[in-house]
Formats: structure tokens, C-alpha cells, sequence
């Protein structure tokens, strides 16, 4: 199954991606979390990324398209992915689909996650995230069990730099005007499907499952 999860920022794209990952054992691929590793190492590509990341902008199209057409060809992919934050724009879209003919794949189902903005801003701002294995958590909705410890591995949490409130606001605009165009792109592809995600956590999981038919 080749998934994509659509959605604003904080609208749960990590954390069910996370849990469906696991349920159907197929990798989950985050465009974030792969520019985030990069900045942590300091390579080229991650200093450029990370001024635009602070700035809440988008790293430029073919960066990421680039990433994600090497992260598609590992082997853990032959029985499918979720791309998580990939794509965010028309031209992104374009890009995998192409990719993705060259390897004899298309993508089968589009989960859009549809939340309000005063949620977003609220989720996001009690975001908490593991530097190292990149769960998060959400200080009132989500928390780990020990204060800002990762219950699964141990590290202790942070705050994301681009979670502070001036950035996000900027993100959601970046959403509206660079991805939200993506909601009609898949409904015309046949493969949109869309979600309450302002319900529960365990309830928005429980629909994508019955949507994937498992
Ligand atoms: P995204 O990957 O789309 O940016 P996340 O999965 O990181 O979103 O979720 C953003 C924040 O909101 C996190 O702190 C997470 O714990 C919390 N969260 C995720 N889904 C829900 C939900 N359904 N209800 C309440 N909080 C949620
Ligand atoms: P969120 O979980 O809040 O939606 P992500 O972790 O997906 O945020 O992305 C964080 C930042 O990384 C984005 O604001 C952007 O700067 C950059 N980024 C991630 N994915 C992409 C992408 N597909 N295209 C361009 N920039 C991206
Ligand atoms: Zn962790």
C-alpha cells in the first residue's frame, strides 16, 4: 500500500503515519524528519534547509523531490510507504508520480486530515518531539508519562525551533497557498480520502484503518 497523508501542520500526519506504519509494517517516510536528520548531521543541504525550516518556509521542490526518489528505491519500500509532509506542493506531485512510473509504482490511497487552524496553532504549540527517535507527544493531548522524557526511547524532549507561534502562523499560510491546492489535485486523481481530524487520536486512527480496509 503507497499512502500519503495529507494535512496542515499539527494536524496528526506524524503521529498516525507512526501508527500505521507499524500496523501495516510498511516504512513511514517524513520529509521533516529527513531534513531535520540532515541539520543535526550539518551536512550542505541541511545548513541551507534549516534557515528556510526557521523561517517557516518551504525548502525548495527539487531538494526534497530528490530525497524522497532515493528513500522510495530502499528495499524496505518494495511493500509500500507513507509519505508524511510529501508532497507540499503541485510540482512535488508531479515529480513523484513520475518517479514513481520509473519504478512501476503509483500511489493508492490519499488520506487528507481536515482540522481547524485554532486547533493546528494549539497542537503545535504544546508540541513536544524526541530528537532522537522522533515521536511526539503533545503536552496536554498526548504526554509522555514522565515529564518531557521519550517513553520510547528515553531522550529527553524538545520543542521544535519552528514551533513557536509567529513561525507557525506563517506555516499554515505556506499550507493554504502551496498545499492546500493538493486536496483537489487527488480528489480529481480518484485517490482523495478525507478524515475528521479533530476527533481523538484512537478515533482518527481507527478511520484511516477502516478507510485502508484493515
Ligand atoms: P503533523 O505531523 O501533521 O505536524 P503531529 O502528528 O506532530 O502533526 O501532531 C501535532 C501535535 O498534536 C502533536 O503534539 C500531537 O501529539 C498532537 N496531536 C496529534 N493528533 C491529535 C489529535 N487527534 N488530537 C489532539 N492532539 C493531537
Ligand atoms: P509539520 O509536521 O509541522 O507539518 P514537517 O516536519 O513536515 O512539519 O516540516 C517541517 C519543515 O520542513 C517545513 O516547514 C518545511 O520547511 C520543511 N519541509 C518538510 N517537508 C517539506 C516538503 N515536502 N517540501 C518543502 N519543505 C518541506
Ligand atoms: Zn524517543
Amino acid at each position: 500500500m503507497n499512502l500519503i497523508l495529507l494535512g496542515p501542520p499539527g494536524s496528526g500526519k506524524g503521529t498516525q503515519a507512526k501508527m500505521i506504519a507499524q500496523h501495516l509494517g510498511i516504512p513511514q517516510v517524513s520529509t521533516g524528519d529527513m531534513l531535520r536528520a540532515a541539520v543535526k548531521e550539518g551536512t550542505p543541504m541541511g545548513l541551507k534547509a534549516k534557515a528556510m525550516m526557521d523561517a517557516g518556509a518551504l525548502v525548495p521542490d527539487e531538494v526534497v523531490v530528490g530525497i524522497v526518489r532515493e528513500r522510495l528505491q530502499k528495499d524496505d519500500c518494495v511493500n509500500g510507504f507513507i509519505l508524511d509532509g510529501f508532497p507540499r506542493t503541485v510540482a512535488q506531485a508531479d515529480a513523484l508520480q513520475s518517479n514513481l512510473a520509473d519504478l512501476g509504482k503509483s500511489i493508492n490511497m490519499v488520506i487528507s486530515l481536515e482540522v481547524d487552524n485554532e486547533a493546528v496553532v494549539e497542537r503545535i504549540s504544546g508540541r513536544r518531539t524526541c530528537p532522537d527517535c522522533g515521536r511526539m507527544y503533545h503536552v496536554q493531548f498526548d504526554p509522555p508519562e514522565s515529564a518531557d522524557t521519550c517513553g520510547e526511547c528515553g531522550s529527553a524532549l524538545i520543542q521544535r525551533d519552528d514551533d513557536r507561534e509567529a513561525t507557525v502562523r506563517k506555516r499554515l499560510d505556506v499550507y493554504a497557498q502551496q498545499t492546500a491546492p493538493l486536496v483537489e489535485y487527488y480528489n480529481n486523481a480518484g485517490l482523495l480520502k478525507s478524515i475528521d481530524g479533530m476527533q481523538a487520536i484512537q478515533t482518527v486512527q481507527a478511520e484511516i484503518l477502516q478507510a485502508l480496509g484493515c
